[in-house]
């Protein structure tokens, strides 16, 4: 059975050989999820859900620090009401699923099942708000959703997703603005300071924002295969939902105005994410911050090693709990350790704790990073300080790697020729002055298969010229080809 579970575990592709197969191959050996008898569908595996989990709690609390609180909506959307805002029903018809029979009967009127809940939100809100003193309404919702897709990936890309989405209403449009913006912001920090994955801040240009939008702003992450990632969206809804669903409300004039709205998404996409922007040819490579297990524990099985090692691994396990610490006891007798070092790496936990007879007798522990694979003999006294001072090491030095990655991968233009060499193979970010135009927007996808990620706020009047067509530029942008 070991061996057979080893040779299982050598399996992964190497990232260089084909990185889309080192991908799948990861997820499924990993245990983070599997595809379903369902077409399109995933089942979340503990293991993946765990580290969700994690995810949707950093988010969580940050929502509500900001005032968010939560609360839950219907599956079903009758088509009545997506039907009601016309940029929105044209964006989300080609991927909606229908309900149109219930039970026995054919429905009066079909529903369409969620792809996203501005229009059974802003519904509610028409009813809920009457006057300037019922204003703000922050509401966000943890579903799932549903969008038919032709091609589906595990974790980026399937039908039915896990998300949460924020709905807020506003008195003003500074307010909206400034709200899409904090939750943009919110969604930059949980990437950079919980998965270790830093991103790109910015606005979405016009073809590319969300359908029914005024703004679109996005977070957008590299992978290590040199794609960009749309890790999260956070959109200024102006009027246009508010005049759909009639949200009005009495201002302190006393005069009737709309709503000013936002809504905003994070998804199981994130799991993604994080694989690709970490993982190595051994596997995971899990931020301590989301890692259902931050520290493993290996006992050396010498000897009469049930009454001499176990208990000592028993009594580490029980300090690092009492410490706050995620961590896994694998006193498991049908595995070598070695096998277990490989199964655990391949699950990307950050530290591995072996201990042995000959440890004991020098009172100390052997601590293993997964990031760096680095060895060290600490005491074993105060064991839990080091794997925490470790563990934060480890948070900083793995997204110090993924910066200096991005780094290396951000590349600036200044001629078309040159954007199009930059885009052959592995090409990161190209950072290059853009007219504004629909057309070269356009033309650039359709020639390079890059699109623009988002357009960095800092970075707004360029002296430069559009890479495309030579006209003066409006803005700088960030290209990339994207999942
Ligand atoms: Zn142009």
């Amino acid at each position: 059975m070991a061996e057979k579970k080893e040779a299982f575990v050598k399996e992964i592709t190497p990232q260089s050989e084909d990185f889309s197969r080192w991908y799948t191959d990861v997820v499924r050996r990993a245990e983070l999820a599997d595809y379903s008898p369902v077409k399109g569908c995933m089942v979340i595996r503990p293991y993946g859900y765990a580290i969700w989990e994690l995810i949707q709690q950093a988010l969580d609390r940050r929502f509500k620090a900001t005032g968010h609180v939560n609360a839950y909506f219907p599956l079903f959307i009758p088509r009545s009401l997506l039907l009601k805002e016309a940029d929105h029903v044209e964006g989300f018809a080609p991927q909606v699923a229908w309900v149109t029979r219930g039970g026995n009967e054919d429905l009066e009127e079909p529903l369409v099942i969620r792809p996203t809940s501005e229009a059974i939100i802003g519904t509610m809100f028409a009813k809920w708000i009457q006057s300037w003193r019922d204003l703000p309404i922050l509401i966000n919702q943890w579903a799932n959703v549903v969008r038919w897709e032709k091609v589906t990936r595990l974790f980026l890309r399937t039908t039915e997703f896990l998300w949460q989405e924020g709905h807020t209403a506003h008195e003003t449009e500074a307010e909206a603005e400034e709200e899409t913006l904090r939750m943009l912001g919110v969604y930059q920090d949980v990437a950079e300071h919980e998965l270790a994955m830093p991103v790109f801040a910015g606005r979405k240009s016009e073809s590319e924002k969300f359908a029914g939008a005024a703004r679109t702003y996005s977070i957008e992450a590299l992978m290590k295969d040199g794609r960009a990632l749309q890790a999260g969206t956070s959109h200024n809804l102006g009027q246009n939902f508010a005049r759909a669903f009639d949200i009005q409300f009495q201002a302190r004039d006393k005069s009737l105005q709309y709503v000013w709205g936002t809504s905003w998404g994070a998804s199981t996409r994130l799991v993604g994410a994080v694989i690709m922007t970490h993982g190595d040819d051994s596997g995971l490579v899990l931020p301590p911050r989301i890692a259902p297990y931050q520290v493993v524990i290996v006992p050396i099985p010498r000897g009469d090693w049930r009454e001499t090692v176990l208990p000592r691994a028993r009594e580490l396990q029980a300090g690092l709990l009492n410490a706050g610490v995620r961590v896994m006891l694998d006193d498991r007798d049908a595995y070598t350790p070695g096998w277990k070092y490989a199964e655990w790496e391949l699950r990307g936990v950050p530290l591995r704790l072996e201990i042995g007879p000959k440890d004991i007798e020098r009172s100390q522990v052997v601590l293993v990073r997964r990031d760096s694979r680095e060895k060290l003999a600490v005491p074993m006294d105060g064991v839990a300080r080091t794997v925490a001072t470790l563990l934060e090491d480890v948070q900083r030095s793995i997204f110090e790697r993924a910066l200096r990655f991005r780094e290396d991968h951000t590349t600036c233009a200044s001629s078309y020729e040159e954007f199009r060499q930059i885009l052959e193979g592995r090409p990161g970010f190209v950072l290059a002055p853009w007219c504004g135009t629909e057309e070269c927007e356009a033309e650039i996808k359709s020639e390079t298969q890059a699109t623009i990620r988002n357009m960095p706020a800092d970075r707004g009047t360029p002296g430069g010229r559009c890479i495309r067509c030579d006209r003066p530029a409006s803005v700088d942008v960030y290209f990339a080809k994207a999942y």
